[in-house]
């Protein structure tokens, strides 16, 4: 024992008395977080966060295979090891006290990048410190293994150099250290995952993001766990005293049979890791759900009660009798509830907080969970398309959500918005504090075709569900946007329909309309509010089959003054769906009033002109929306919640009510938001039908009647699994 501390305090001195090892395990790794930081850092937390956690398995798995490597070659190749064959040290004490010596230096080498983050760009993460430290330990250990197996096959520092070359570059640029994993072709992405470093970022990612991996943590880290024991047991068998000592015939059976177990191990850690979410499913056993009346997507189901089977997340068949084959099987007992498909919203902007608190220890991803977990899911909402976010982290809650792993709805993501330079949304008030480089992310502003579709060829690595193009001018008697010409308009239909991506444009008057229907949007954002939509219009909109989300409640709303409309003050459901800070300062706030800003003595003519304006408008707007009903142009429900008195999730239920104000149906409303969402979306969602996702609102009330019922939600079925709404809301 006293041997091994001996060679613990051996090669510690010997490293730290090295100018070179010194500077690779401490130098080095600080100027690479100060360089990395500052090229990407800068004011971006959200991408030092992400880029940080590249860096720590860079830093882990170079040290390792240069460094680590290379001490036990030296030490063989100085005659270290040869002096200790005559001591009582047997060959694992050896590797173990070279290891516990490194674990060492690589703890320094961490508190470093660690300080380096902290200090200098307070990257948040001292809180997570534990997390990380022990997340280090766990893959320099790992790494470990496999950089003495390198080293005690090989006798020269160029043939080290050489293997750990070899095992380091693709790495390094096809598991996502280098280059982020997302903006790569998917061939290579799949290789990239069957690297051990794939589950090394991943793990690191999942505390530097705070993201939720749910199981996948435990597969991860055994598959790293696992490689480290493979790569250790393997420098074992062929471990040599001295560098002429060639490898005996056992010694190479043993070797053989390390790295067939060695090799493999990421891949199938990996492929068990993507598995998760399905194993979980099919985990999860199947049942019946036996609810008192179901509409499902399209109509009210005859009978009562309607027997729903739910088998692997999708619903198996629904009825008012069990199959045989399903008898036995659990029955969950909701007949007293009413069941619709889980709602889709069509048109959100998660990244507003609708409230605007200025809190900077609110850390904006886990306001964007919340109002995903509690807003949306939690007004059974189940599937949503989010227009003009930054796409990294929403990539990562849609992949977690399509695993099922977590109560998040499916989300449908357009990324940056495209307008006119200086176009809208860039006058709204959260553009204004933003730097270039932040707006250049959420809207691309083009001026001609040809910067237009180079902008759509450039977007599409990022992976985009849906193209959102701006296409409006503003109110003239109101105030107005610069707006992108019909050519460009054109162009940009063009290149996202040629990448084979549907396109969505927001307008707000019937020539705008008229332009985006014949250059052949897919779908449009909003009603005209400056007139009614003519025959000959509605008859082209209907040849084409074109979808229009009207968006009522936010017309209501924006045209309206906030402060009357649904502010939420006094609402306890929407209350009762916001973050803790965000409802504080609800109450506290004082509501905007555009009024306040008026003098007194005009106040009373500003707010009948402003009653009278906002009145107008929402009547043209509502006339539309029924002549587009009885055109049976399709409509679908979005709420563009993001807006002033537009709730994430409520915000549905508020649009909702302004389509039936509008005089539509209930039932069609309901339709809008569940069977003919899902059919633009291209998904098997929207209806309790075989085949499709199980995802369920459960009601104390009869929604297809009674609105207020759409806010007696009690329970939420997403992906086959049972979530209550008290629950989601905690
Ligand atoms: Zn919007």
């Amino acid at each position: 024992m006293s041997g091994g501390l001996w060679l613990i305090r051996l090669v510690l001195m010997s490293m730290l008395r090295s100018r070179v090892s010194l500077f690779f395990t401490l130098a080095f790794p600080f100027f690479l977080v100060l360089a990395f930081g500052y090229i990407f850092g800068r004011d971006r937390p959200e991408v030092l966060r992400f880029t940080s956690a590249q860096l720590f398995v860079t830093v882990v798995v170079a040290n390792a295979l240069f460094g680590l490597g290379n001490l036990l070659l030296e030490l063989r190749r100085k005659g270290v090891l040869r002096r200790l064959y005559v001591t009582s040290l047997r060959p694992w004490a050896v590797l173990s006290a070279v290891l516990a010596a490194w674990l060492v230096l690589s703890t320094l080498t961490f508190g470093v990048m660690l300080g380096a983050l902290e200090i200098v760009f307070h990257g948040g993460l001292v809180g997570r410190a534990p997390a990380l430290w022990s997340l280090m330990l766990l893959c320099t250990g790992a790494m470990a293994g496999i950089a003495f197996l390198l080293a005690s096959i090989v006798d020269r520092p160029e043939g080290l150099a050489m293997g750990a070359n070899a095992l380091f570059f693709p790495m390094l640029f096809l598991s996502g250290l280098s280059i982020p994993s997302f903006l790569l072709p998917e061939w290579i992405q799949r290789i990239g995952r069957v690297l051990p470093t794939h589950a090394m970022l991943e793990l690191f990612r999942g505390v530097t993001e705070n993201r939720p991996l749910g199981g996948l943590r435990i597969v991860y880290g055994i598959t790293i766990l696992l490689m480290g024991i493979a790569g250790f047991l393997g420098a074992l068998a062929v471990y040599r005293w001295n560098p002429h000592q060639p490898l005996s015939r056992r010694q190479r059976v043993q070797l053989v049979a390390a790295l067939a177990l060695l090799i493999p191990l990421p891949w199938a850690g990996s492929s068990l890791g993507q598995s998760v979410g399905y194993v979980r499913r099919w985990l999860a056993p199947r049942y019946v759900l036996a609810v008192g009346h179901v509409m499902d997507g399209e109509r009210v189901l005859p009978g009562s009660p309607v027997y729903i089977g739910v088998l692997e997340g999708r619903i198996a068949f629904v009825g008012t009798s069990v199959p045989e084959d399903w008898r036995g099987a659990p029955v969950r007992n909701f007949a007293d509830l009413w069941a619709t498909p889980g709602l889709i919203d069509m048109h959100v902007h998660l990244e507003s907080p609708v409230v605007p608190v200025f809190d900077p220890t609110m850390d904006p991803d886990d306001r964007i969970r919340h109002d995903l977990v509690a807003g949306y899911t939690g007004s059974g909402v189940t599937a949503l398309r989010s227009f003009g976010d930054v796409p990294a982290p929403l990539h990562e809650v849609r992949r977690l959500a399509s695993a099922g792993l977590r109560p998040y709805p499916r989300l449908f993501l357009s990324g940056p918005i495209f307008t006119a330079p200086g176009g809208h949304p860039l006058e709204l008030p959260a553009f204004r504090w933003m730097s270039p480089q932040q707006v250049a992310r959420r809207v691309i502003q083009v001026t001609d075709p040809a910067s237009a579709r180079e902008a759509i060829r450039r977007l599409l690595p990022s992976r985009p569900d849906w193209i959102k193009i701006v296409y409006d001018s503003g109110h003239v008697d109101y105030r107005t946007f610069p707006r992108i010409s019909p050519d460009t308009l054109k162009a940009l239909i063009e290149e996202a329909h040629r990448a084979g991506l549907k396109v969505a444009v927001h307008i707000s008057k019937v020539e705008e309309l008229r332009d985006a229907v014949t250059l052949g949007a897919d779908m449009i954002e909003h009603t005209p509010v400056d007139a009614v939509i003519d025959d000959d219009l509605l008859a082209e909109m209907r040849r084409r089959g074109t979808v229009v989300d009207p968006t009522l409640c936010v017309i209501e709303n924006v045209m309206g003054r906030p402060s009357r409309r649904q502010t939420g003050r006094e609402d306890a459901f929407i209350l009762a769906r916001l973050m803790k800070p965000l409802r504080e300062a609800l109450e506290q706030q004082q509501p905007f009033d555009p009024l306040d800003f008026v003098p007194e003595r005009y106040r009373a003519l500003a707010e009948k002109s402003m009653d009278a304006y906002a009145a107008q408008h929402t009547a043209i707007a509502q006339t539309n929306v029924r002549r587009m009903a009885t055109a049976e142009i399709p409509l679908v429900a979005g709420s563009d919640a993001g807006n002033p008195g537009v709730y994430h999730g409520p915000g549905l239920i508020c649009e909702l009510e302004a389509l039936a104000r509008a005089g539509l149906p209930s039932l069609e409303a309901l339709r809008a938001a569940t069977a003919l969402a899902g059919t633009v979306l291209g998904e098997p969602i929207g209806r309790i039908h075989p085949g499709f996702h199980a995802d369920i609102a459960l009601y104390a009330g009869d929604p297809t009647t009674d609105w207020t019922a759409l806010r007696q939600i009690r329970w939420v079925v997403l992906s086959g699994r049972i979530y209550s709404v008290d629950d989601l809301l905690q």
